[in-house]
């Protein structure tokens, strides 16, 4: 038995091998008929007798045979990832991912809102930054807390009071609305409560990757975990007195209103007076350092705003624009796209190049002086920003590279010619057309 299945065995291998021999002459045969005629139209390749085609073929539609996608597919990713389904031909892989997106993060819900994070657990090569996104109702309040690392704001919907306390006691209240930002140094306690009429939403960004915010230091969590007697000494008061500090954390809950702004702030900043240079900043009431056709760049860091230590750029590309080819010599860089379309290739030498598209509420994340654009591929304005964890912000950009290196030279590696290198703006344009 055991020699009859072996040998029944090998007839089916020669069997299988003829099989696969035939179908593979047959499919090469299919493959050089579609593709040639592709191969020699774009490519300018000949394909010449009885020899290998040197590039893959490749079809606008993708109906050739190599490009068939039979099987399970999962159309509505697809649709959202046009440049990963059919990367440019310019891509090569090999690269880790540098997207996640904030629709996959758990959603911690309370009852004054909820809350949800991508890190370094979610998103590997984001190993400086990580990003929360956070929903408090009219009243809800983040409770008071503080955390090794800083915290960068944007606004994103409805209005917001936060308050913070330095390192000399000195104050920080007021009143945030959409569009707002603030900067909450490392250590520094705060809080974040939603105003009316329908409280707010926004997004943190943290210069550390592994930031969690479930695991902050909370005033409840703190007092829970220390014995009422060193309480009551520290304080020199009865130990009843912290009879009802609750035994768990509060974390987001909901409360009235705060009162009117003024009397907060006057009771606050008693005796310390306010922060030497206010933690809240409005890029509304700043021009934007360019302006162009294909868009806008307004550039916030401690240049403008003193007490900030995270630099940023909120940039909106018009439909076709483009954040032009550069780099950030000084820092990886964390991007959060507000809303539109668009697609970035991040360049990461060694011949490897990876494209990927964005959307709404999307995370992406270049690592320090990996070369990248970012291009509206939408139909309606593109807003994202971008942040790094330094407090001055730099780039180089690959026009301002060539218009100021010598044109012989730059011509003697690309061809381009000496003329259109000359014409390059001696001045970076950022975002094009200009
Ligand atoms: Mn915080
Ligand atoms: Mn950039």
């Amino acid at each position: 038995m055991k020699e009859l299945a072996s040998l029944e065995d090998i007839n089916v291998s020669e069997e299988n091998l003829l099989e696969e021999k035939f179908q593979s002459k047959v499919s090469r045969r299919r493959f050089l008929e579609a593709g040639s005629a592709v191969l020699v139209a774009a490519a300018g390749l000949q394909a010449a007798e009885g020899q290998e085609p040197r590039a893959v073929p490749r079809s606008a539609d993708h109906h050739l045979p190599n490009e068939e996608e039979p099987g399970p597919n999962n159309t509505t990713l697809d649709r959202q990832n046009p440049n990963s389904v059919w990367a440019p031909e310019t891509d090569a892989g090999g690269q880790q991912p540098f997207k996640y997106s904030f629709s996959l993060a758990h959603k911690r819900l309370e009852q004054g809102g909820w809350t949800r994070q991508v890190t370094v657990r979610d998103l590997p090569i984001s190993k400086k930054m990580a990003g929360v996104e956070m929903r408090l109702i009219s009243g809800g309040i983040r409770e008071l807390h503080w955390h090794v690392g800083a915290e960068w704001a944007l606004m994103l919907y409805g209005a917001a009071r936060i308050t913070a306390v330095d390192q000399e006691g000195r104050s920080h209240v007021s009143d945030v609305k959409e569009g707002d930002l603030w900067i909450f140094p490392g250590g520094i306690p705060h809080s974040i409560q939603g105003l009316g009429p329908d409280g707010c939403r926004f997004l943190l960004v943290f210069d550390d990757g592994n930031f969690n915010e479930f695991e902050t230091f909370l005033i409840t969590d703190w007092l829970a975990h220390t014995p009422s007697e060193v309480l009551a000494k520290n304080f020199g008061v009865p130990e009843s007195t912290f009879a009802k500090v609750p035994k768990k954390e509060l974390f987001i809950f909901g409360r009235e209103l705060p009162r009117p702004l003024a009397e907060e702030k006057r009771q606050a900043e008693e005796g310390t007076g306010p922060v030497p240079h206010a933690f809240d900043f409005r890029p509304s009431e700043m021009q934007p350092n360019k302006k162009a056709r294909g868009g806008e760049v307004k550039i916030i860091d401690r240049k403008i705003w003193p007490a900030t230590n995270i630099a940023a750029a909120i940039v909106t590309l018009k439909p076709g624009g483009l954040r032009e080819l550069h780099w950030h010599p000084n820092e990886d860089e964390w991007q959060y796209y507000v809303t539109g379309k668009g697609r970035m290739t991040v360049f990461a030498a060694g011949a490897h190049a990876r494209t990927m598209d964005f959307e709404e509420g999307d995370v992406g994340y270049i690592e320090k002086s990996m070369p990248h654009y970012i291009e509206n591929t939408g139909d309606t304005d593109l807003v994202f920003i971008e942040v790094f964890p330094t407090p001055f912000y730099e780039d180089i950009s690959l026009a301002e590279w060539m218009a100021h290196t010598p044109f012989r030279l730059t011509d003697e590696h690309l061809q381009v010619g000496e003329d259109f290198l000359a014409k390059i703006s001696k001045k970076e344009a950022v975002v094009t057309p200009q």
